[in-house]
């Protein structure tokens, strides 16, 4: 379970990024956070993997009391979270495989499990026949996988994302949204920030809207409910 208990964050520069932001999200649901640009959806997003802290407030991710984290703990709850970014940042220099298998790699899992599991990952984001190819040979969207499958293979419980199809168009976007729904099918909960209209508007999952760092509606089947 993720729970944000009034929530604020407040930046050095004195911009507030989040006021008293309350949200509990269960186990196996598919959260859409929308809102407008500069409404707080990223910096939700940063608190959830630890990378900001709140000002005021708790953010708690299974027993994981994120404000209490010590740096041993950092890389325990990373690992229960896949993150997802617009930007992709693949090793340039490093196959599809070598990619996806680094992130296991930097948590210490052994060589059989890698290769036994990169495939696996490649298979399910439908990946299997780029495995040797490097990044600047890919389609956007298929970078995108990439970037999602590196965020999967260590099978965390939670994914989080900031924008995954913000760079993509519209066909390929539909492709991306449609593998996440199946990740939240085999059982992650999943947490993501969009601006794809029509794409939330189709999916009827829970969106919770945030205008001026403030919650202003938590729906349970929801629609994107902005003009943008
Ligand atoms: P969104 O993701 O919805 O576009 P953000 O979380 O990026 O919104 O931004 C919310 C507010 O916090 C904005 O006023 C923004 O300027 C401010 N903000 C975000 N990140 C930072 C940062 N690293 N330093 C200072 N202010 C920030």
């Amino acid at each position: 379970m993720i729970r944000l208990d009034g929530v604020t964050k407040r930046y050095a520069n004195g911009h507030q990024g989040l006021t008293e932001v309350s949200l509990t999200v269960h186990r196996g649901e598919f959260v859409f956070l929308v809102g407008p640009s500069g409404a707080g959806k990223s910096t939700l997003i940063r608190l959830l993997y630890g990378e900001e802290r709140p000002t005021q407030g708790e953010v708690t991710i299974d027993h994981f009391r994120l404000k209490k984290l010590n740096m041993r703990q950092l890389p325990r709850l990373r690992r229960q979270l896949g993150i997802v970014f617009q930007d992709v940042k693949l090793l340039p220099t490093r196959t599809v495989f070598q990619n996806v298998a680094f992130a296991m790699e930097v948590v210490g899992a052994s060589r059989k499990d890698i290769m036994k599991r990169v495939p696996q990952v490649l298979e399910l984001v439908g990946l299997s026949r780029r495995r040797d190819h490097f990044p600047n040979e890919l389609s956007g969207g298929e970078q995108q996988r990439v970037g999602i499958a590196r965020a999967l293979v260590n099978q965390p419980s939670y994914v989080v994302a900031d924008e995954p199809t913000g760079n993509l168009d519209p066909d390929t976007a539909a492709e991306i949204m449609k593998l996440f729904q199946e990740i939240n099918r085999r059982g992650a909960t999943v947490v993501m920030a969009t601006h794809a209209k029509d794409l939330v508007n189709q999916l009827q999952k829970r969106v919770v809207a945030i205008e001026g760092g403030r919650i202003v509606r938590d729906e349970a089947r929801g629609a994107y409910g902005y003009e943008s």
